[in-house]
């Protein structure tokens, strides 16, 4: 089945002539894993090695684990080499226990102590530490890198922090904040995410996990210190409600990155907000945008075409969307309900 997506990718990106087995070595993996207005984001990269972004909720019935297993297998992956534990809320950290039963973990990397002491944060954080155990633990901050061989993995943001200098290449002026823009602080887990971009030869992904809006103006104004990418996760599931601390998704920092095309790690109904919608829809550079889920709670102008949307009722098999991307950042997107995939050339 992998060979032949990967044999499939290689057709469509013009290297019939090669070998499924060369076209296979230079395809980076991205599973959107489908954890119901969660995150569980699967990244394999051309080596074989693996980084996991968050577990999705806690369930009775292993539904995350059992759905982040079977992502595990279309990848050829029986271990984790690093899980990324963005943020202790229960939809990001709530189902690493069930996981760790499950398959081997590394290392495991997060922002460091809990910083909401709220009753359910608090006992999820105590659960996440109960698990990591005596395993290899690191805390992350802005500016690190993991040691991956077939792909850079760099840290934007944690614990409140985001880098100080601009990425190679980037730092141009925004001209949406001419003037810095200010925020409410957030007191959540939400402010403390653990934000990576992943870049692989030209290609390049982020992702923000909760971040809030203080957090993104701190990485968009007044210059751009990311520069742009091809792939945006949305963060914080497509959730926006400006002026506020919880938001996210601010205009500043989407049309900033200029994403090619945006995923969006909404629920049925959960994230998927027409606000946050307008703003990814509305950036200037956005080929298409892809859903996880049709939203529910928003309304037919607020939701892509249905080939572009992975689960369009409450009652789906939880099914992801994938996307193999190469060096020259063409990448392909799959939306494994319906196997509709469009390729973006670069
Ligand atoms: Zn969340
Ligand atoms: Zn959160």
């Amino acid at each position: 089945m992998q060979r032949a997506r990967f044999f499939l990718l290689c057709l469509i990106s013009g290297f019939l002539p090669l070998a499924p087995a060369l076209c296979a070595a230079k395809a980076l993996e991205i599973f959107f894993i489908d954890v119901e207005g969660g995150q569980s984001t699967l990244i394999v990269d051309p080596k074989g090695e693996s980084l996991l972004i968050d577990t999705g909720w806690p369930d009775s019935n292993h539904r995350d684990a059992d759905r982040i297993m079977a992502a595990a297998r279309a990848a050829n992956i029986d271990h984790l080499d690093y899980l990324i534990v963005t943020h202790y809320h229960s939809d990001h950290v709530g189902g690493v226990e069930q996981l760790a039963s499950r398959i081997q973990i590394g290392t495991f990397a997060d922002h460091g102590p809990n910083r909401e002491p709220t009753r359910e944060t608090s006992a999820n954080y105590a659960t996440y530490l109960e698990v990591v155990g005596q395993s290899h633990h690191v805390s992350l901050k802005p500016g690190d890198t993991l040691p991956f061989q077939g792909m850079r993995v760099e840290v934007l943001t944690a614990a409140g922090a985001e880098i100080t200098a601009p990425l190679p290449g980037a730092g141009q002026p925004n001209p949406l904040c001419p003037t810095l823009p200010s925020a409410p602080a957030d007191p959540t887990e939400n402010s403390q995410s653990v934000g990576v971009l992943i870049t692989y030869g030209r290609f390049r992904f982020i992702d923000l996990g909760d971040l809030t809006t203080r957090g993104e103006l701190g990485l968009a104004c007044p210059r751009n210190r990311i520069g742009r990418v091809d792939l945006y996760l949305t963060t914080h599931h497509g959730t926006a409600h400006p002026g506020t601390g919880d938001s996210s998704n601010a205009r500043e920092l989407v049309d900033a990155l200029h994403p090619r095309v945006a995923i969006m790690n909404n629920g049925a109904i959960k994230g998927g907000q027409p606000t946050a919608w307008q703003i990814v829809h509305d950036s200037p550079g956005l080929e298409d945008f892809w859903q996880l889920h049709y939203a529910v709670l928003s309304d037919p102008e607020h939701n892509v075409a249905e080939q572009f949307i992975a689960n369009m009722d409450m009652n789906d098999d939880g099914h992801p969307i994938e996307v193999l991307a190469e060096p020259d950042a063409t990448f392909t997107v799959i939306n494994s309900r319906n196997n509709f995939q469009k390729t973006y050339r670069k």
